[in-house]
């Protein structure tokens, strides 16, 4: 079965990676590398050849809504650099009118100058790493700039045009009790930005930070504390006009009264097709999922020595997975019950999958809703999605849909 064409009326979402960091983070997993930025201008060479090729192998030119630079830092990429991906996936897909185009950026890496550029190469939404307000907490996390840097960044990010800006905040941090947190809240609010992301500072093996708490170098605040600051950050942002719309993800409103949510997150969480280029970067279209290379060398070097692609994997691929139904069914239900308003809707998934929902997880299902953990919603309860306190407990029951049965 060609389910290129299967999929041809479904918008996709394209997802870039950009590997470089000033300096990494002693909490940071991601797939980053420091002190690489010379090999910068190779990267986007087979950035731009591993578009052109996906683009190719798509037989067609499939309609995107959003785009993501994400990493990382993509904010170290000059600006030419970003013209010019924009350019090369403009000319290798149909970018629709009004696609919301993104850029993660560390406030302290950007400038008027660099900011105006980016604006003009058409990207339309700014996601800034702040983080924390408080000196102490940035130095903990070895940020690499301090709250100024955060004000100056967002000023001269409305001076360029751009509106549509996020701030990332990180809680549950060695000291920090639920006063420095409200204080942290209180001053992103200041800011006024469109979006809020909020994470719980998580511990993954192999970081320095796991090797501090390993020593007893760094307590983190126990569970209790840390479930108080999440709920503390959810009644202040719903009372500043916030509407929650994910476990981590609040959004304003724009002049028209329309929500500022991220429209490429939730094409995630919806379970809807992207396409993921760069180093490590994954993808899903057509149930089959995707992951890249994960070294910069052993990226670059795949797309430079690759003539095409097999779609939807790109030339630097190493995992071509075509899922099984139940895998794709297990999936829907671990990232569709994040959007803790909109849940995941009984009709779509009987549509997805020819089989209704509280049939197959059936014996899931009414564990769930008998610990208060999910509930049914809207309208004839169409709707499956987490309870106030199953938020608190996202993981626990996301872990009883992957599961054997
Ligand atoms: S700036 Fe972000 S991506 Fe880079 S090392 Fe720090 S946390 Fe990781």
């Amino acid at each position: 079965m060609c389910y290129v064409n299967s999929m041809a009326t479904a918008l996709y979402s394209l997802y870039l990676h950009i590997p470089f960091c000033r300096h990494r983070c002693g909490y940071c997993d991601f797939n980053t590398t420091a002190g690489l930025e010379a090999l910068i201008p190779a990267y986007v060479d087979a950035l731009r050849r591993e578009i052109r090729l996906a683009g190719r192998s798509a037989g067609e030119r499939l309609p995107v809504h959003t785009v993501f630079f994400g990493g990382g830092t993509p904010s170290l990429l000059p600006v030419e650099a970003v013209a010019g991906i924009l350019d090369e996936i403009r000319e290798h897909f149909e970018v629709l009118a009004g696609a919301e185009i993104s850029l993660e950026a560390n406030p302290g890496t950007v400038s008027l100058e660099s900011l105006q550029g980016f604006w003009m190469a058409g990207i339309n939404r700014l996601s800034f790493g702040m983080q924390s307000a408080n000196p102490a907490e940035l130095a903990f996390l070895e940020r690499q700039h301090d709250v100024f840097d955060v004000f100056k960044a967002v000023e001269w990010s409305r001076r360029a045009g751009f509106e549509n800006l996020s701030l990332d905040l990180i809680f549950g941090l060695p000291g920090q009790g639920s006063d420095g947190w409200a204080r942290t809240i209180e001053t992103a609010l200041v800011l006024k930005p469109a979006h809020l992301s909020l994470y719980a500072l998580t511990v993954e093996e192999g970081t320095p930070l796991h090797r501090w708490i390993r020593r007893g170098l760094v307590t983190l605040p126990d569970d209790d504390l840390a479930a108080e600051m999440y709920e503390l950050a959810s009644e202040r942002l719903e009372a500043a006009g916030f509407e929650q719309y994910e476990i981590s993800n609040w959004a304003a409103r724009d002049a028209n009264g329309n929500n500022l949510f991220c429209r490429h997150n939730l094409q995630y969480w919806r379970g809807l097709p992207y396409l993921g280029f760069g180093a490590g970067a994954h993808g899903y279209a057509g149930g089959v999922r995707t992951a890249n290379e994960n070294g910069v060398r052993a990226y670059i070097q795949a797309c430079q020595n690759a003539e095409a692609a097999v779609f939807p994997a790109g030339p630097a691929a190493i995992v071509r997975d075509r899922l099984t139904l139940k895998a794709e069914m297990q999936e829907r239900m671990m990232v569709g019950l994040r959007l803790i308003k909109e849940g995941v809707s009984a009709a779509d998934f009987l549509q997805r999958f020819g089989w209704p929902l509280e049939e197959v997880f059936r014996r899931q299902i009414q564990k769930l809703v008998a610990a208060g953990l999910l509930e049914w919603s809207g309208e004839n309860e169409k709707a499956l999605r987490l309870t106030k306190r199953g938020r608190l407990l996202g993981n626990r029951v996301f872990m009883e849909f992957v599961g054997e049965d």
